[in-house]
């Protein structure tokens, strides 16, 4: 039973054929994906997509490179879905210091406000981080971020990051650049950190795994992710498969 902890089927990239995308996730194996929403249609998106399927769950929250249209209003709506049942984290939030289109500042303030929010309504938040790791880990430890913990998405920092992480009570999750040939950082991460702290992810429709780099990725290939730590690691494919599955169950409080 495969956990695809970060998934977009909220993207318009699936508008044609959704239903044959989520059945070829369900033939591999895939039994539970997070949809996350990081604006007003792909959060208003994701909360339509866990009404219709009881397997899909919703984490919604505010992208860094769009905080600077981030408003009060915004905040609040997103706390009032949040005491969905189905909605079990907060994000993605972070800092992206590749796009300029919303400065540094502003978009520390609205990841601030975010891990906030997600204290009160407690529950676990999703980190995006481009460019951007220093400023991030400071900003987790200063709002002491490790009382609700949650995941570093698509990590491909080093080990010494994912340890200071895992130290703040974050999972770390691998996605598709585990698989690319010169992906030397997240291939020493899956080595090196053990498997209770790790998640894996696909990102769809972004940074499919090899060998569909390039191509529009989907919840299925979460597989390839599996199959790539257990050849790194030197164990089993069910065993990744089962502890990624429990540990993702635990962080979203999914019985
Ligand atoms: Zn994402």
């Amino acid at each position: 039973m495969l956990f695809d902890t970060h998934v977009h089927l909220n993207d318009e990239q699936y508008d044609q054929d959704l239903k044959e995308v989520i059945q070829n996730a369900l033939n591999t194996g895939v039994e539970k994906m997070v949809v996350v929403g990081f604006d007003r249609p792909t959060i208003t998106k994701a909360m339509a997509l866990i009404e219709e399927y009881d397997f899909l769950y919703a984490s919604i929250g505010w992208h860094p490179v769009d905080a600077i249209d981030m408003t009060e209003n915004d905040l609040q709506w997103i706390e009032e879905l949040s005491s969905h049942p189905k909605v079990v984290a907060l994000g993605e939030m972070g800092l992206d210091y590749h796009w300029d289109k919303s400065p540094k500042d502003i978009q520390k303030e609205v990841f601030r406000k975010q891990i906030r929010l997600a204290k009160k309504v407690n529950l676990p938040i999703i980190i995006h981080n481009r460019e951007a790791t220093q400023d991030i880990v400071e900003i987790l430890k200063e709002e002491k971020a490790s009382e609700v913990g949650g995941i570093m998405h698509c990590f491909s920092g080093s080990v010494d990051t994912a340890k200071e992480c895992i130290n703040m009570n974050f999972f770390i999750s691998l996605g598709g650049p585990v698989t690319f040939k010169n992906a030397k950082k997240p291939k020493e991460v899956a080595k090196e950190i053990p498997l209770n702290h790790l998640l894996i992810e696909t990102d769809c429709p972004y940074l499919a795994p090899h060998p569909y780099r390039g191509k529009r990725n989907e919840p299925a290939y979460v597989k390839l992710v599996a199959e790539q730590i257990a050849e790194i690691k030197e164990i089993t494919y069910e065993e990744v498969v089962a502890h990624t599955y429990q540990n993702a169950k635990r962080l979203f409080g999914i019985n």
